[in-house]
């Protein structure tokens, strides 16, 4: 690889689960490194030890995979710039405060919690913008000398410039600048020697070699301030990308508790989506690929994705579209990894044994056969296939109007007749089991399959109606009929 290749990374905050908006950001990554031969990064980024989660990582990490992705370096596979995540890399970061201390682009601050509320209330009375004065900007060696002997532990504050204009080419945005006047002294450096993100992220983005940020849209405010530490640094600055935001179909902007949405790649797991459709999804949140076509495999959006044709304006996060694409995928698949995605919320809901023999999985098979059409996601199995282990069958309009015909008891009564003297009930019998039941009553079409049908599903449309009759088997077509008559 050469020295000027793509390095790109995306780097979570490891608090939870895979966000939508972070495995977008991921995904464009990696569809630019794929495309480009360059590297895909993954480094997490833990110094926000409140938030900080163990899990997180793991979270992360399975989500991406589960998504079908794969990356170049991070703590699992390592890497010439590791390690990958912050909190392992804190012997890192202090020669750049050095520098910047010696420099005087830095300063120690010893401001308490309680002397920075007392500024901001002071200013709040005054009516004036609040924000950190600068005034430990001009401490005397004697003044740090005291404070320190009084035991207190100083932050790093990085030395704001007056008066700069901070500009630069945002690969999505455009031209975007910042009056550095706006920006106070920032804390690059905890008083417990922790680097902050803007800090800890531009030394990391500079060692791990990245060429070209890509995040979203709630960062825009911090890259004037990580700027102005690369040059202080005298570092080269990366390319920046930000992406617009993501917003829920309210338009409004997402929060966490949203529900309207599924929010989280995990979610989309456990409900047996296909990853391929939710990367599919996932690349049209702000990608819009030149022709009409909207399908893409992971390979073909690697070739096609490109940012010039990447939004500016937030993207609408569309469920029903979701839905209807990940049908799409669905009915597209092998039969049998869709049974193998329905199998589990059978399980769940009871209807099948968690060890299911040949006959049962055969009988699975034939369950979702006639349901792959239809599902959105495999979950839906168990309410679309209710009516195959609910006791109480549920009849609506048409089907009663059918029932009441006087040609249905006799063509039930018969076909009853034919369902005793089988011994069992199989999808390649039933044309002719039901033919018998014509010769026997002289109805035939319509009135023969309606009246049937009606009588043993409730409804008027469905499925298939020798596989219906398959999968209800004798014992509950016995019983549902022997009932209504
Ligand atoms: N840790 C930051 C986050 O999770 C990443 C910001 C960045 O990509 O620079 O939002």
């Amino acid at each position: 690889m050469t020295t000027n290749s793509l390095r790109v990374r995306y780097a979570p905050s490891p608090t939870g689960h895979l966000h939508i908006g972070g495995a977008r950001t991921a995904l464009f990554d990696y569809l630019l490194a794929r495309a480009s031969g360059g590297a895909f990064i993954i480094r997490f980024e833990d110094t926000d030890q409140t938030r900080h989660q163990e899990s997180g990582i793991g979270n992360q990490l399975d989500g991406l995979k589960w998504l079908g992705l794969d990356w170049d370096e991070s703590v699992d596979v390592g890497g010439p710039y590791g390690p990958y995540r912050q909190m392992e890399r804190l012997h890192l970061y202090q020669q750049y405060v050095d520098q910047m201390l010696d420099q005087g682009s830095a300063y120690r601050c010893f401001c308490s919690e309680l002397d920075l509320e007392q500024e901001r209330s002071e200013q709040e009375a005054q009516g004036e913008m609040t924000g950190y004065s600068g005034k430990c900007r001009h401490l005397t060696k004697e003044q740090a000398a005291a404070f320190e002997a009084e035991g207190r532990k100083p932050s790093i504050r990085f030395l704001v410039p007056a008066d700069r204009i901070i500009a630069f080419e945002d690969k999505v945005r455009g031209h975007v600048e910042f009056d550095s006047n706006g920006i106070g002294d920032f804390i690059m450096v905890r008083p417990d020697g922790i680097p902050t993100y803007n800090f800890a992220v531009i030394v990391d983005d500079h060692l791990m070699k990245i060429n070209l940020v890509l995040r979203g849209e709630e960062h825009l405010s911090n890259t004037p301030r990580q700027i102005i530490m690369y040059e202080a640094l005298r570092l080269p600055v990366p390319e920046f990308a930000h992406l617009a935001l993501i917003l829920n179909q309210d338009r409004k902007k997402m929060s966490k508790r949203d529900e309207s949405i599924l929010q989280f790649i995990q979610q989309y797991n456990e409900l047996g989506y296909l990853p391929e459709a939710v990367v599919n999804f996932i690349a049209l949140l702000g990608w819009s690929p030149q022709g009409e076509e909207e399908i893409f495999t992971l390979e073909e959006l690697i070739e096609q994705f490109d940012l010039d044709r990447v939004s500016k304006s937030p993207a609408v996060f569309d469920m029903d579209k979701l839905n209807w694409m990940n049908n799409l995928y669905l009915k597209k698949t092998a039969l049998e990894r869709v049974v193998e995605l329905s199998l589990p919320h059978l399980q769940k809901a009871g209807y099948i044994s968690a060890d299911p023999d040949a006959s049962t999985m055969e009988w699975v098979t034939a369950l979702v056969g006639i349901n792959q059409e239809r599902m959105r996601f495999a979950a839906e199995i168990v309410e679309l296939s209710a009516l195959f282990f609910k006791e109480e069958l549920i009849v609506d309009e048409e089907a009663r109007a059918i029932l009441s015909e006087e040609h249905v008891p006799i063509v039930l009564r018969a076909f009853l007749e034919q369902v005793h003297q089988s011994d069992e009930l199989t999808v390649q019998g039933m044309p002719e089991l039901l033919k018998n039941v014509q010769k026997e009553t002289g109805f035939k079409g319509k009135q023969l399959f309606m009246s049937i049908r009606a009588a043993l599903t409730g409804q008027v449309h469905g499925p298939d109606l020798n596989v219906s009759l398959y999968l209800l088997g004798k014992e509950k077509i016995a019983a549902r009929l022997e009932k209504l008559l």
